[in-house]
């Protein structure tokens, strides 16, 4: 298939070489120049679109797929399938899906779990939004990217569970975080901690997979010094999406609050811009 990628950043660049390494067409662009081995660069977003089968984007935020994507629908082929990948609110999905339909193209939002070991590995999972259609379509490519797709409804389905997903995450690192600061306070060893915990009621990603004690576990950020991984500044930005979605939903999610006002205290003034989401515990040991 002819695929253009629009993003190659942290998460888009080991995307877009796995689906070149899988014998797609694939030709990317990014106003940073980034390049991407097995992928042709362009030079503009509309030479990563047209003549394309399918179209994906993998972008910082709602605003910028808005704007970008406003240009797609402009100069894609007819019948081109459009899948945005970044984690954006759930209006501006459905705004994505509205550009798209009104130029009858078929489209998903595509939202992903897993980080950037797991878009490197092709083992992401992905949640869905839009038409099953076009989800079928989408298949292929998310099978190659991906370990698992869930359909998960229609237009913006998709953001509204990656963002209840990283209100959980937020959410439980917090509380890794904060219980091995409490076991080190104690006189615990951080080692034994892990070994009760991870196997017992306590276990989650958060600890399991993404310890985020250096030199615990399997190897995460913590094991290098904290660099992102998955930056603090990226869980911030969902634990707002997931706030200003629980307002406008009039849903009640008060943990979830607490862990964006931590999250924005560790950006903002705490030493966090920059570093990846685990290392609270980091400031939370050096008090
Ligand atoms: P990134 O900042 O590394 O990459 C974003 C890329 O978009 C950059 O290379 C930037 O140059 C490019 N870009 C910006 N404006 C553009 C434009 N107008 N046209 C084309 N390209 C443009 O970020 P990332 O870590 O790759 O994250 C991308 C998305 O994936 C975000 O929405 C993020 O929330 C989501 N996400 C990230 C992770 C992670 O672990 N990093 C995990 C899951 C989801």
């Amino acid at each position: 298939m002819k695929i253009g990628f629009i993003g190659l950043g942290n998460m888009g660049a080991p995307m877009a070489k796995n689906l070149a390494k899988a014998g797609h067409e694939v030709t990317g662009f990014d106003p940073a120049g980034v390049a991407v081995e097995g992928v042709a660069p362009a030079d503009s977003a509309e030479g990563a679109v047209r003549g394309m089968e399918a179209v994906i984007t993998m972008l910082p935020n709602g605003e910028i797929v808005r704007a970008v994507h406003a240009d797609i629908v402009k100069v894609a082929d007819k019948g081109a399938l459009v899948i945005d990948c970044s984690t954006v609110d759930v209006d501006s999905a459905r705004a994505a899906h509205q550009l798209a339909e009104a130029a009858g193209l078929p489209s998903l939002d595509a939202p992903v779990s897993g980080g950037t070991g797991g878009a490197e590995a092709g083992t992401l999972t992905f949640m869905v939004g839009g038409g099953e259609d076009a989800f079928a379509r989408g298949k292929t490519l998310f099978d190659i990217m991906g370990q698992k797709a869930v359909h998960c409804g229609a237009a913006g389905a998709g953001q509204a569970a990656k963002i209840c997903n990283n209100m959980i995450l937020g959410i439980s690192m917090i509380g890794v975080c904060e219980a091995f600061h409490l076991a080190d306070k104690l006189g615990l060893d951080r080692q034994a901690m892990f070994d009760v915990a991870s196997t017992t009621s306590g276990s989650c990603w958060s600890i399991n997979t993404y310890c985020p004690a250096p030199g615990i576990g399997p190897k995460s950020p913590a094991d290098n010094d904290y660099r992102p991984g998955f930056a603090a500044d990226l869980m911030l930005k969902d634990l707002n999406l997931s706030q200003e979605a629980a307002e406008s939903a009039g849903a009640n999610t008060e943990l979830g609050r607490h862990a964006r006002d931590i999250y924005d205290a560790f950006v903002g003034s705490g030493g966090g811009k920059g570093r990846d989401f685990s290392a609270i515990l980091d400031k939370l040991s050096k008090g």
